[in-house]
């Protein structure tokens, strides 16, 4: 099992390099950087190596700025690009990372052409379908890390509230990984009872619980100056289960050719089943009106900044 993560000596990428290489899954893992950060991917490696041997993991760590080396892996996690400052929005960096994304996502076609493209580059929506694109590859083999990060910090906030373990809260945010997420209350249980049973159900409030979600990366960024932990454990999560063809339903960035609401050529989070082919399959959902409206607005947000950012792009090429 060999692994590839572009971008490996940012701060996302090497927190989940290290987070995948505990898992004991893979064999071997590629970081790529450009030149000047080899030194940099060099020392992760190491210091990576030296922490899995505390817990008798072994798995070969391969720093890199040879594309070469990322031949024959299952899955590319495509990380590279300018991360938000603080008061920046996802959308701001669209421009910029639009051309890192397109060029990796060709690189990543020529060296590893069977591979499943996992884009965690921001607005990730967007980069996603850009990624697919300039790859070529087939749509179940192209997928973004959003909407799952933000269906964990949704869990996390309803754990406080109702004071129930994590485990307990099975919940999910699909749309944009931005500000146009959509929390799907009506397919929310905690330890399999609908949520509005729960007694302290009344003082809820899912509209500001969302708000916080909305801003949790933000909020994280301007106490600490970036997010890590958060999406390097949501990117193992999903590497995990395609690496162990689990066929989980998790919540990812998705092409969408009709599957939910007749909706066609965007990307966007939405429940789908992984396994060792990437996506495959759309779980078509049904949605309360609220939930559809707010969705479909999602859609149309995510579709007018696309065709902004690829248009832009192309007169760039
Ligand atoms: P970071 O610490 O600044 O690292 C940026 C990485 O991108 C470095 O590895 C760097 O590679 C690479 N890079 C920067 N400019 C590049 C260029 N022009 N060409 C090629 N590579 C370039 O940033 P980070 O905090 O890890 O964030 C990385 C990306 O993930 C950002 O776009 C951020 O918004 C996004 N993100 C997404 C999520 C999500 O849920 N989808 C969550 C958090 C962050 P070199 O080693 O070659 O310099």
């Amino acid at each position: 099992m060999k692994v590839t993560v572009m971008g490996g000596s940012g701060r996302v990428g090497k927190a989940a390099a290290f987070c995948l290489a505990e898992e004991d899954l893979v064999d071997e893992m590629v970081l790529i950087s450009r030149e000047n950060s080899l030194d940099k991917i060099k020392g992760e490696s190491l210091d990576m190596n030296d922490a899995l041997a505390a817990k008798d993991i072994q798995v070969n760590i391969m720093a890199s700025c040879d594309m070469e080396d990322m031949h024959d892996s299952r899955v590319v996690v495509l990380a590279a690009g300018v991360p938000r400052q603080n008061g920046m929005s996802r959308q701001d960096l669209a421009g910029t990372n639009a051309q890192i994304v397109a060029h990796y996502a060709r690189q990543i076609a020529k060296y590893a052409p069977d591979s499943i493209i996992l884009v965690v580059t921001n607005p990730v929506d967007v980069m996603t379908y850009i990624a697919l694109k300039e790859s070529g590859f087939s749509r179940n083999k192209v997928m973004g890390l959003g909407n799952h990060l933000d269906s964990l910090r949704l869990k996390n906030l309803m754990s406080k509230h109702f004071d129930i373990h994590v485990s307990e809260i099975h919940t999910r945010v699909i749309g944009e990984h931005g500000d146009n997420m959509v929390p799907l209350l009506t397919s929310t249980t905690i330890g399999g009872i609908p949520v509005e049973r729960f007694r302290n159900y009344d003082s809820f409030d899912i509209n500001q619980i969302v708000e916080k979600v909305k801003s949790a990366g933000e909020y994280v960024i301007s106490m600490k100056g970036s997010t890590e932990y958060g999406p390097a454990f949501a990117i193992s999560n999903i590497v995990n289960v395609i690496l162990k063809d689990e066929k989980k339903i998790l919540t990812v960035t998705s092409y969408l050719d009709g599957e939910i609401e007749d909706v066609h050529d965007v990307c966007l989070g939405v429940p789908v089943k992984l396994g060792i082919e990437g996506v495959e399959k759309i779980v078509p959902i049904k949605m309360s009106q609220d939930e559809k409206e707010s969705f479909l607005e999602a859609v149309k947000v995510v579709k007018a900044t696309t065709l902004e950012v690829l248009t832009k792009f192309q007169e760039e090429e």
